[in-house]
Parts: structure tokens; sequence; C-alpha cells
């Protein structure tokens, strides 16, 4: 395809977007790589979601990744889905096509798993992993958790039908259910995923003693410039490891990269270049 000489251009839909560390991902990758590449983060609202894509894309637009609250928006825009996107009804990255029709693909899910798998040298095989939170970031990691086949998958959520449902629609060969927090009295885990946004605005979901297995990892997928609430819960319980989702949203941006360009950045560079920054 002939090709004019400025720039491919992406963006990130979203709001609130002004502190979307992407942009900054992606200017990494894009210097690693050799692309020439314009990544840009803009403010959009549900409501005009939909015209907006619609201008990216008819101005040269060439990939777009969406974040709260527009993921399931992306999801009905997409002509067609991965079949991971598919099953988590959330799409975080749009891709044009050589065609012009636009593929939905949900990347946060493998994003996690990369971070856990590669990155930390934690193996979710034969695990037994607790979800916290039954919204958007949840529905998207379900997936690629199960397929590293874990022994066991609970997701406890404040509003508990939202748990149960997920839990019965992902049903398949690993066991997995949902319930309340009240539930989870007297159960432990090897693996604690936080999917909750409670955070954001430094709470914690009530969670009982005893809930984390001994050398029991915690993730909370939420990052700060501080260690979370939920990273120093896990330390407070002698977590083996106690994360935040700095790593996940880098590996989600790595994935979305290689769908755009078809070229893997470094990541671990990246993941170095931002933890300073965000201790300053
Ligand atoms: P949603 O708004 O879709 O879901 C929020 C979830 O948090 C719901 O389950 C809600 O419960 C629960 N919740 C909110 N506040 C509390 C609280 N005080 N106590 C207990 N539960 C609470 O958000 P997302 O799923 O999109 O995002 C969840 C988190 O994941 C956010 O922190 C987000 O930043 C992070 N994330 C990180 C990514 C990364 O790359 N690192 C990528 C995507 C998300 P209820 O249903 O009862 O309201």
């Amino acid at each position: 395809m002939l090709r004019n000489s400025s720039p491919d251009q992406y963006a990130v839909f979203g709001s609130p977007i002004k502190h979307s560390k992407s942009p900054i991902i992606h200017e990494q990758f894009a210097k690693q790589t050799g692309q020439d590449l314009v990544y840009t983060a803009q403010e959009v609202s549900a409501e005009y979601f939909s015209a907006a894509v619609d201008d990216f894309f008819a101005n040269g637009g060439q990939g777009l990744n969406c974040t709260v609250p527009l993921k399931e928006l992306a999801w009905q825009y997409a002509n067609f889905r991965s079949e991971r996107a598919e099953r988590s009804k959330a799409v975080n990255t749009l891709v044009l096509q050589d065609d012009g029709s636009i593929l939905g693909e949900n990347t946060d899910g493998i994003g996690l798993v990369t971070d856990l798998v590669s990155n930390q040298g934690i193996s979710l095989k034969d695990s037994s992993i607790l979800i916290l939170g039954a919204g958007g970031a949840s529905r998207g990691i379900i997936e690629p958790i199960l397929s590293q086949l874990p022994d066991n998958v609970v997701i406890a959520n404040r509003t508990v039908v939202k748990a149960i449902n997920l839990a019965d629609e992902f049903a398949g060969t690993v066991p997995i259910k949902g319930c309340d927090f009240d539930a989870l009295a007297g159960q432990n885990f090897t693996l604690v995923l936080n999917a909750t946004s409670a955070s954001l605005t430094n709470q914690l979901p009530p969670l009982p003693e005893g809930l984390l297995a001994e050398n029991g990892v915690c993730y909370d997928l939420a990052y700060a410039n501080e260690p979370t609430t939920f990273v120093r819960w896990g330390q407070a319980n002698y977590a083996e490891k106690s994360l935040d989702g700095l790593g996940m949203l880098v590996e989600q941006a790595a994935e979305a990269f290689y769908l755009w360009r078809g070229v893997r950045p470094e990541t671990q560079l990246v993941i170095d270049s931002l933890r300073p920054q965000m201790k300053s």
C-alpha cells in the first residue's frame, strides 16, 4: 500500500484520560523498534465515542486503545472480534484491517498473565486464584487466567450477583465460582488479584484474616505513585510478592503495539523507566 510520509496515527480514547501513561509507553516502544508513529491521548466521553472513532479512522488513524468507560462500546463498534474479546464483552484495542474493517481485541488479560508469568516468574498452573471485583477488568482477565489451568478460581464481589453471573459465564473445565466477601472466611488462595477499583480511592474490600496462603502472591491491577492500599495489605499479610498493575499496563500496551505494527517491543526497559517517575 502507498503511504504518504506523515507518521501513522494511534491514540487512546477515554474519560478521564489526562493521566494516561499510554502515550509515553508507545513513544518508547516506537523509538526502541524504529517505528514511525504518533500516539496521542484524547478525552472522549461515551456519548461521542462512535462519532469520534469514525472520525479517527476516516482521518488516517491506524489503531486505537479504549479505556474507561469505553471498552464495552469499543466491543460493539468493532466489525469483528477475537474469540477472547468476544467472550470478555470488552475491547481495549481496535485495529484497522487492510480491507477497512475494524478488529476488536482485549489485551488486558494477556498483559496481566505475561507480567505474572514471564516478568515475575509466577506459575498459575494448579494455583488457587481469588479475583476481587466483577467489573470490566475482571471480565477481561478471566479467560487468559483460565487458559493457564489453575486448580480453581473464585470471584468475590460487593454486588454478589455480578460475581455469580461472571463465574457462570466462564464455567468450563476449571472450577470457578462467584461469591460475596463474607463467604471468603475460612478459605485461602495462592494468588489474590485485586480487580476492584477500590485502590483508586484508597479503599480496601473487606478481606478476612488468613485469606492468603503461605508464600502466596498479591497483585493489584491498579497502580499509583506509592504502594496501593491493596499492595500494602499484601505486604502486611506476608505475601511473597505484593505487586501493582504497572507491569500489566506496559504488557497490554506491548500486545496492542504488536497487533498494530507486527513488532514486539522490549517491555522491561519501559517498566523500569516508568517506575522511578511514579515515585517522584
Ligand atoms: P469497573 O468500574 O468496571 O469495576 C469496578 C469493580 O470494583 C466492581 O466490581 C465494583 O464492585 C468494585 N468496587 C469498587 N469500589 C469498591 C470498594 N470500595 N470495595 C469493594 N469493591 C469495590 O472498573 P474496572 O473493572 O474497569 O477496573 C478495575 C481496576 O482495574 C481499576 O483499578 C483499574 O485501574 C484497573 N485496571 C488496570 C489495568 C492495567 O493495565 N493495569 C487495566 C484495566 C483496569 P460493584 O460491582 O459492587 O460495584
